[in-house]
């Protein structure tokens, strides 16, 4: 476990990153992804060094940045082994409670045009179905002190999590990828057009320090860096 910036941590699980969130007053940690099938039992022991001795469950709430089996597929074991209360966005909850299908991934033209295909049946195979607890929407306030914010294209209901502190956190889930070091869009989208708008967009905000679900955590001035790779994709 890495320790980000305030209360937030990242989670290692192989290729993809979990984030938890410590909570206050008393409250166990709020949980952000739960990487893919079989990875309860690290996010559970994670959970349990930030968790306060008397929480009555180690994770207090999951939110899902979107209903790919890399994000989502350790979600219902997650929650068979706690008392968790589940946050996602309606379009991808559909997904979440039935286990698919999931959206289209169109890989990216001109991203990692091998892995593309590699990552899109990552993300699309069959995710173990989950209960959805609460709708998270545009700006929803978020457990853990974090904002939701809907910034789609990489599925319908994608969602990113803001934390205001230490100039700004932005968990950005896939609307944004720093694989290999190289920021960019993820390397497969449900709508390409939109993923680019979305990023943009997520350019605009202020936030010091960018976490992703694939690829290191991007510090200082980290919108500054999303800013050069929007003007860099608009020249192409
Ligand atoms: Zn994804």
């Amino acid at each position: 476990m890495e320790h980000v910036a305030g209360p937030i941590h990242r989670v290692p699980l192989g290729f993809v990153a979990a984030y938890l969130v410590r909570g206050q007053d008393g409250e166990p940690p709020v949980l952000i992804d739960t990487g893919i099938p079989g990875r309860e039992n690290v996010i559970l022991a994670a959970a349990r060094e930030l968790a306060p001795a008397t929480a009555r469950t180690p994770i207090g709430h999951v939110l899902v940045t979107h209903c790919h089996t890399d994000h989502a597929g350790s979600l219902a074991a997650v929650v068979a082994r706690t008392s968790a209360r589940v946050h996602a966005h309606p379009l991808d909850a559909a997904v979440i409670r039935s286990g698919g299908p999931q959206p289209p991934a169109i890989p990216e033209p001109r991203l990692l045009r091998m892995l593309g295909p590699l990552f899109g049946r990552i993300g699309r195979a069959e995710l173990e179905p989950a209960a959805v607890d609460v709708e998270v929407h545009d700006g929803s306030p978020m457990p853990g002190g974090l904002r939701a914010i809907h910034t789609p294209g990489h599925t319908p209901g994608h969602l990113s999590f803001f934390w205001p502190g230490d100039g700004g956190v932005l968990v950005v889930g896939d609307a944004a990828s720093r694989m290999f070091g190289r920021l960019g869009l993820a390397v497969v989208n449900s709508d390409p057009a939109t993923a680019r708008r979305t990023f943009a967009r997520l350019a605009e905000l202020e936030f010091a320090t960018a976490c992703f679900g694939h690829g290191p955590v991007l510090r200082g001035r980290a919108n500054a860096a999303f800013r050069r790779r929007v003007e860099h994709l608009a020249a192409r």
